[in-house]
């Protein structure tokens, strides 16, 4: 078996390029449909082998508030390991180390992408070879979120985000730069969720034609289908949100939306010299901003 004694991912953030709300469950969950892309923007997480103690230690970049995290034993990263212990029966602990940039409660996957991060990187230091697919069922036990980021890539995800696959991109994709806001509040998924009222209805053919537009890299005809079922009661709890939108649009992006359920805001953009022009413009309104990219492949 090939046992490590210390690893360090990148643990990337994602945003929801489509995010459709298809109805309440019995369960009381939120069927969902939505095509998940991980962007440049990552945590990097370092797991350091133990005999059998369990640790976890933040920093976090300029911007990021530690307070918002919460404490270690409810951190998502901690949680994923020791459910990676349990399930797995293994004896060895892990000291984790979290260098945080995405923001926290940003809409962004941040504590999602941690606990996947983990799940993949101890997967990997505990030589347990357990398949992309169980590891993903196992994230599910966690949130939503995190079966689409232990997978990878550009992620069909459906149902409360159990049901997950990748999307065939037929060969390498570009990607697409985008500028990330953030209104500096943070924002409650459940709240949103429950704000979220039924009746818009949806473009046809949503998922097909934003697959369409990632495989030919068409970042113009991307931004014309971005979609969020949640913007309109984030906007509505959070006037700052959609204030943050106007700004994006007002700036020159192509498209903007509410990345997850907020309170980050993306824009896509023509290429990175419009990127970084725009991020300077942000930077003198004193808005938190990071220009990145789309990952299609990672
Ligand atoms: P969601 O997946 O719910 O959309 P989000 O991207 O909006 O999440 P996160 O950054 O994941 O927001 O943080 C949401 C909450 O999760 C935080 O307020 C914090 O209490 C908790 N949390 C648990 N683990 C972590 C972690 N590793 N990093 C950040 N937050 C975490």
């Amino acid at each position: 078996m090939n046992v490590r004694d210390e690893i360090t991912i990148e643990a990337h953030a994602k945003v929801n390029l489509t995010l459709e709300i298809l109805g309440i469950r019995p369960d009381g969950y939120h069927d969902l449909r939505s095509i998940v892309m991980p962007v440049s923007l990552s945590d990097t997480i370092t797991l350091t082998r133990t005999p059998a103690v369990f640790s976890l230690t933040l920093t976090t970049d300029r911007g990021i508030s530690a307070v918002q995290i919460g404490p270690v034993e409810k951190n998502l990263a901690m949680r994923a390991a020791r459910l990676m212990k349990d399930r797995y029966g293994v004896r060895a602990g892990v000291r984790i180390h979290i260098r945080k940039r995405i923001p926290v409660g940003g809409g962004m996957g941040g504590g999602s992408s941690d606990a996947a991060g983990v799940i993949r990187g101890l997967n990997e230091l505990w030589g347990l070879r357990r398949p992309d697919e169980e590891l993903a069922a196992l994230g599910a036990e966690l949130g939503s979120d995190i079966p689409a980021l232990v997978l990878g890539g550009t992620v069909l995800m459906e149902g409360r985000g159990e049901r997950v696959h990748r999307l065939a991109l037929d060969g390498p994709v570009r990607g697409f730069d985008l500028v990330i806001a953030n209104p500096g509040i943070h924002c409650s998924t459940a709240e949103i969720f429950s704000r979220w009222k039924s009746g818009l209805t949806t473009p046809p053919k949503m998922v097909q034609n934003m697959a369409f537009s990632i495989r030919a890299s068409d970042v113009k005809r991307a931004a014309s289908l971005l979609h969020n079922d949640l913007e309109a009661a984030a906007f509505e709890g959070y006037p700052a949100i959609a204030r943050l939108s106007e700004t994006l649009r007002r700036v020159g992006c192509l498209g903007v939306l509410l990345s997850g359920s907020g309170a980050s805001v993306f824009g896509l953009v023509r290429d990175r010299a419009q990127g970084e022009e725009i991020c300077r413009r942000l930077e003198a309104d004193g808005i938190w901003n990071v220009l990145a990219h789309t990952c299609p492949m990672v």
